[in-house]
């Protein structure tokens, strides 16, 4: 069997890793001893899983293969965040950050390298569409941060307790593998994280959203950021193709189906002069009324390619209060990991490959967006200006 035919056992969900070893002859707990290994107790080398009988783990090392992606970086902040950069197998690089707060470690994963979702405001848009991690590279992820900051079962190091995909790329777009890797997530013999501890973040993919109910239960966080079409249309291209009513009605059913009280986390990226005006304000705070959710405000984080800007901290204390007077529970995101650019929207990985692939692709006069069919939108049109500072005050 040549090296590029072994499956990747890393990146097998429970279902079909159990699936490959009945396969091979062997009986489904045999599955569930190697998700030990591996995803507990960060063990690749099959010589090492000792309750394997050696005929079987030697045929394992022949037919098979574990691994993991490549880390190429690492880069640690002063304050306990973690980022490392991963290379993909079709050579690009994407991103994992790792937040330590109180007892909890988040891990912001990513989903794609690159995304053609082209949201004016993200930095990973602006690299356009390379390609769609597979089920290992996810994982991948997580079992990293757990090995490098000394988790997997016998280390003492900081737990990963959860995981968001709030990193470069959109999961809906990438369906059939985020799934998987959730699966892996939540299994007791892999990661073992609670369903409520899991988030999916999605800039509004309808379809994605209607195939996660019945197929998942974890958490959902929707990329709203403005509280009307016309202005999402501008910031969330997407929108134009889903707008913010089937976006909402959508999220709504996906969290009445889990049949708990569990409410989507609505995040809204504030932009100075674009979308964070008092009266944009009262405009979400009526549009969600009817609307059981969080909101989470994410001041923008600023990078070179765009001239849009963080509101001061008295606007963003202006916004909060007029949705919490309206009644919502309101949360601002932290600014956290300074120095290592790892803020929201600034995750673009080792992006030389990518560039050139989306200058190739303009000079063609395609672009990742519309080649895929998804939306209906440009490049490098207006999007990318921001409005002038403070026209809408
Ligand atoms: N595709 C997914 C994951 C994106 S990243 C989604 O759209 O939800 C997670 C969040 O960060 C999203 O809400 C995204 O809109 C937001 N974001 C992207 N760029 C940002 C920036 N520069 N500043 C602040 N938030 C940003």
């Amino acid at each position: 069997m040549s090296t590029a035919a072994k499956p990747n056992l890393i990146g097998l969900d429970p279902v079909k890793l159990t699936a490959l070893l009945e396969s091979m002859g062997e009986k489904p707990y045999r599955a569930r001893q190697l998700m030990r290994w591996v995803h507990r107790r960060g063990v690749l080398d099959f010589d090492a899983m000792t309750d394997i009988g050696k005929s079987f783990r030697e045929r394992l090392a022949r037919e098979t293969a574990l691994a993991p992606p490549e880390i190429v970086s690492r880069h640690d902040a002063d304050d306990g965040c973690v980022k490392w950069i991963i290379r993909t197998a079709s050579g690009s690089a994407v991103e994992a950050v790792y937040i330590p707060e109180g007892g909890r470690g988040t891990l912001c994963v990513s989903s794609q390298a690159g995304c053609i979702l082209d949201c004016s405001f993200c930095a990973t848009g602006k690299q356009g569409f390379d390609s769609n991690l597979t089920t290992a590279e996810i994982i991948g992820q997580i079992w990293h941060a757990r090995r490098e900051l000394d988790s997997f079962e016998d280390g003492a190091g900081p737990p990963v307790t959860n995981v968001v995909f709030m990193g470069m790329g959109e999961p809906l777009l990438n369906f059939d593998n985020v799934m998987d890797a959730v699966d892996l997530m939540l299994s007791d013999y892999a990661y073992g994280l609670s369903k409520r501890r899991v988030t999916i973040s999605t800039a509004g993919v309808l379809p994605g959203l209607e195939r996660m109910r019945g197929r998942t239960d974890v958490a959902l966080a929707v990329s709203l950021h403005a509280p009307n079409d016309e202005l999402r249309n501008e910031l969330v291209p997407l929108n134009k193709k889903y707008p913010i009513a089937e976006l909402l009605e959508a999220a709504g059913e996906y969290m009445s189906d889990l049949g708990e009280s569990r409410d989507p986390l609505i995040e809204y990226t504030l932009i100075r002069g674009v979308n964070d005006h008092r009266k944009h304000a009262r405009e979400l705070a009526a549009l969600l009324e009817d609307f059981p959710c969080k909101v989470n405000l994410i001041p923008f984080n600023e990078f070179n390619e765009v001239s849009y800007r963080r509101p001061s901290a008295s606007s963003i204390g202006n916004f909060r209060k007029i949705l919490q007077d309206a009644g919502l529970v309101v949360t601002v995101r932290t600014t956290r990991a300074d120095g290592i650019a790892a803020a929201c929207g600034q995750l673009t990985g080792a992006v030389r490959d990518q560039t050139r692939r989306r200058e190739r692709m303009l000079r063609r006069g395609e672009s990742g967006a519309s080649s895929s069919g998804l939306i209906h939108s440009e490049r490098g049109d207006s999007r990318q200006t921001a409005r002038p500072r403070g026209t809408a005050r």
